[in-house]
């Protein structure tokens, strides 16, 4: 009896979720359309993300050349083809303009490919006299051939594209650059952070911060990097956590979930933190950025997230980043005035 109660008033209960309102019905053909340009949308909206995100970890990267234990070239390009999205958006990548033939999808504004008079959209041909294969390793043979040429004596890229039905010749002669890459991390959350050998970025911070705030987060991971905060075995763990999701960085218990939480033990200690941000903002004075701005992202962050202003675990409060920060400004301003070397004390 009392079984018989509970599913009538579990049925009454389903009954009164279910749809009662008469929809007009939609049709499934125009709902894959629109799926794949909301593919083709978010394919662009990367790369307009990579753009932004390469020409500050570019100048950056640059300019922490000097400082930096290992270098690379950098030429300000990346490729991508019909493969580069997966064998899910196959249409999609074909409305965002790509083929099977690789193509320069971000070319940095300033940067030595743009210089050479190559625009995003040229489909590649060959680099230094090697062409691509056809199908899905084209793109993995033309960035060995390059990695070749950064290795060996003369880094530049003899480069042959076709534009429209016209072919070009150029030659690109890349830069010296901090061999720490920096990449875009797709995650909601607003952090950044470094593995010990790559910076990252996520979508969410590149939302929030504005250019000169970008440029010292980017300066502060590159830090740690540098400074070698992390070591092989860190870094492995590091990378194992980027692919769960979620990792703890740039703005420590304020950017943590779960996940982040329980990797607390791998949390750079405040000394590390403090350290990140004053080499962090040497490198940003040294590209070229406005360093009163670099302090500001600790009041933005500070109003995101209270909680850190006066809490600290794993970082130092957002207060305390910020009067620091002012602090070593201070010290860069004097060195500016007296023409002296853009380095912090103590590094060797
Ligand atoms: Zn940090």
């Amino acid at each position: 009896m009392i079984v018989l109660l509970a599913a009538a008033v579990l049925g009454i209960a389903v009954a009164a979720c279910g749809p009662t309102l008469r929809r007009p019905a939609h049709d499934n053909y125009a709902v894959r359309v629109e799926q794949e340009r909301q593919q083709a949308l978010a394919i662009a909206a990367e790369w307009e993300r990579l753009r932004r995100l390469d020409a500050i970890a570019g100048r950056m990267r640059m300019a922490a050349s000097g400082l930096c234990a290992e270098t690379t070239w950098w030429s300000g390009f990346r490729l991508a083809d019909l493969y580069s999205y997966g064998d899910f958006m196959p249409s999609a990548s074909r409305r965002a303009g790509l083929s099977e033939v690789p193509e320069l999808n971000v070319v940095v504004p300033g940067s030595p490919t743009a210089r050479a008079g190559l625009k995003e959209g040229d489909s590649i041909l060959s680099i230094n006299g090697a062409r691509p294969p056809r199908g899905k390793e084209a793109v993995r043979s033309l960035m060995e051939t390059i990695v070749r040429a950064y290795r060996s004596a003369d880094p530049s890229l003899r480069i042959s594209v076709l534009r429209g039905v016209r072919t070009i010749d150029t030659v690109v002669t890349p830069e010296v650059a901090c061999s720490h890459a920096v990449d875009l991390a797709r995650s909601a959350e607003t952090n950044a952070f470094a593995d010990g050998v790559n910076v990252f970025v996520t979508t969410g911070m590149m939302r929030f911060a504005t250019d000169g705030e970008l440029a010292f987060i980017v300066g502060h991971e590159l830090a740690h990097n540098v400074l070698g905060h992390i070591d092989a075995t860190r870094a492995n763990s590091l990378i194992g956590a980027l692919l769960g999701g979620v990792i703890e960085g740039l703005t420590g218990a304020y950017g943590m979930t779960d996940t982040g939480a329980a990797l607390g033990g791998l949390a750079f200690s405040q000394d590390f933190e403090a350290e990140a941000d004053y080499l962090g903002l040497y490198l940003h004075a040294r590209a070229g950025y406005d360093i009163d701005v670099a302090k500001e992202i600790w009041r933005k962050l500070a109003i995101e997230s209270p909680a850190n202003i006066d809490f600290a675990l794993t970082h130092p409060t957002t207060a305390e980043r910020f009067v620091a920060l002012d602090v070593y400004a201070k010290e860069i301003r004097r060195k500016q005035a007296a023409g002296r070397t853009l380095a912090p004390e103590g590094l060797r």
